[in-house]
């Protein structure tokens, strides 16, 4: 196995998109201004006590805000294209925080906005199915896409034929990966909101005081203090459907705005007008991001929102101030989370460092993963493949931890006694759980008697464990088995039982194995054997590579396989020997 990359984020790519053409610069409002810090778990403060579980710090800071009941918690994300475990992020925290409210007796609503009338800006390079598998740009119908560049995602056709648009097909993935983990979000699309009319009223109340808006915004953009005519609307084109930047002038007593298509500013290109003059209602179009979000917490009533570190910096600062000074609303209690890297690196669907929830359920339990979304926030963590016996391992540790069954110092406990009832569905003392890198040892043969005999044999099914804690603790080995599968790791290796491969050994080595097959049959150890293979080659000065090709040969039909000695220890004996034997 590679000895796996769990180097800190340096450097991670921003998990949302939003508006990524605008020019940005720092803000002039004072940073050290306490309330409007989103820094909310990493300041240091001495003199507040902290839970063991960093949701109930959150939930403390919501409920000092006196919400009004439901409280909403709301995520976010633009469905420009794969959406990854990195999206998960955000669903997860707010979920943990939906949930301790609900225990302090709350009504809480988890809202998540598919933020769909955003314009597709460029053309992703892999985009993937609704099975989650990637799939490159040039295999789907991208002639479509590229004519729709610069329009609302909800208004792009879906490139899979699948859903009803482009927004609708990668905002189901995101409904599916938050229904995988169990987290029951209610997923608003922020088209329908502006086609419902839901957005009206606080895009009409931007558009009386655009002067404020503008005034408030160029603190944040150089192009807003630039432009004297900015108007923070932008149209529909009803001609090419675009989105557009340029109106000229506002009616806000017939709610309509007049504009010309003119040409938009996409980061590295430019996407190009149609030149039209046209009018749109106030429905048909959108706000500036920097406008849309404070306007989502008024419409929803958002009461919490946690994001990336990329809005900390951003729009959330400026979002502060469209709030309190064009809204006249509170902003919502905010969280800053880190974002993680995929092995060591950032995700990036066009590079293919990119997973999806449905892939990570393939190779762990749900509950594994809802850990690993339980573990601090403000802390930078790599989220490995590679070593995912690590995560399973530590998550083993707490479950243990909370049963009492290992020593644990009080941070773990506590920690541990807090978090376990929120990750796992239902709490069972009797569950068995195969360690990760075992069951996939397990997972090198079909046969699931025997692998069933092995963990036996290997003490990790008690006497008298139940069918149901077997069969459950047992599926673990097609998730490792899976894992080995996709890692090419040292356990990606199939025990060939049903008949002996095809091989052809000298004199000296067929000697060799016959003896070894005399000492396995005496009954030894994992080290022992190993150290045997050694032995046995040495006296028939038979070349130790020959020696160990042969076996791995005999046992997965393969120049090369796992350590040796510690397989065939697990492997049922009277199989080893008679295949060492060449008998059957
Ligand atoms: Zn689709
Ligand atoms: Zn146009």
């Amino acid at each position: 196995m590679s000895p796996g990359s769990n180097a800190p984020d340096d450097a991670a790519e921003p998990i949302e998109q939003h508006d990524t053409g605008e020019s940005t610069k720092s803000n002039d409002a004072d940073e050290t201004t306490e309330p409007d810090s989103p820094y909310t778990l990493q300041r240091e403060d001495g003199n507040e006590t902290h839970h063991a579980f960093w949701a109930d710090d959150v939930a403390d800071s919501v409920e000092a805000r006196d919400p009004e009941e439901p409280i909403v918690i709301k995520g976010g994300i633009s469905p420009s294209g794969v959406p990854h475990l990195g999206n998960v992020n955000e669903i997860m925290r707010g979920y943990f925080v939906a949930e301790v409210l609900r225990e302090r007796g709350h009504e809480v609503e988890q809202v998540f906005t598919g933020d769909d009338r955003d314009p597709l800006r460029g053309l992703p390079r892999t985009l993937c199915d609704l099975e989650g598998n990637l799939v490159d740009l040039g295999e789907v119908n991208a002639g479509a896409l590229g004519r729709n560049l610069g329009s609302p995602y909800t208004d792009i056709p879906d490139p899979f034929g699948c859903c009803d648009s482009y927004g609708d097909h990668f905002s189901q993935i995101i409904r599916d990966s938050a229904a995988a983990v169990d987290v029951p979000i209610e997923f608003v699309s922020t088209t329908e909101l502006y086609e419902n009319g839901d957005l009206e009223e606080v895009t009409r109340h931007v558009l009386e005081n655009r002067d404020t808006a503008r005034e408030v915004l160029s603190a944040y953009q150089d192009k807003v203090e630039e432009n004297g005519e900015y108007v923070p609307f932008n149209p529909i084109c009803e001609e090419c459907g675009k989105i557009t930047e340029t109106v000229t002038a506002i009616d806000l007593e017939a709610g309509t705005v007049e504009y010309r298509c003119t040409d938009m500013d996409a980061g590295d290109q430019t996407i190009e007008g149609c030149g039209h003059e046209g009018t749109a209602t106030l429905r048909e179009g959108k706000l500036p991001w920097r406008f849309e979000w404070p306007a989502q917490w008024q419409a929803l009533g958002v009461d919490f929102e946690p994001f990336g570190k990329d809005h900390a910096e951003g729009s959330w600062p400026s979002g502060v101030d469209v709030a309190e000074n064009v809204l006249g609303i509170e902003p919502p209690v905010p969280m800053v989370y880190e974002w993680f890297t995929l092995d060591g690196e950032p995700f990036s669907s066009s590079a293919g460092n990119v997973i999806l929830v449905s892939d990570v359920l393939d190779l762990i339990e749900p509950e594994v993963l809802r850990y690993f979304f339980a573990k601090d926030p403000s802390k930078a963590r790599d989220f490995s493949v590679e070593r995912l016996d690590l995560l399973v391992d530590e998550f083993d540790r707490f479950e243990s931890v909370y049963y009492g069954e290992v020593e644990a110092d009080e941070d773990e406990t506590a920690f541990a006694e807090r978090v376990y009832p929120l990750v796992v569905d239902e709490p069972n003392e009797d569950r068995i759980r195969l360690p990760y890198t075992f069951a996939a040892v397990l997972g090198m043969t079909d046969d699931p008697e025997l692998r069933e005999e092995i963990a036996r044999r290997e003490g990790h099914i008690p006497e008298g464990a139940s069918e149901q804690a077997i069969e459950d603790a047992l599926a673990r080995v097609e998730q490792a088995r899976n894992w080995a599968r996709r890692t090419e790791n040292e356990f990606d290796y199939e025990l060939k039982r049903g008949a002996i491969p095809d091989h052809d050994f000298d004199e000296t080595i067929e000697t060799a194995l016959a003896e070894l097959a005399d000492f396995i049959e005496e009954g030894h150890g994992p080290d022992e054997i190993q150290e045997e293979i050694y032995e046995t080659a040495k006296r028939h000065d038979v070349d130790m590579g020959s020696f160990f090709g042969a076996g791995y040969r005999l046992f997965f039909d393969e120049d090369q396989g796992p350590k040796l000695g510690p397989f065939l220890a697990k492997v049922d004996r009277e199989f080893v020997v008679a295949r060492l034997r060449r008998e059957r």
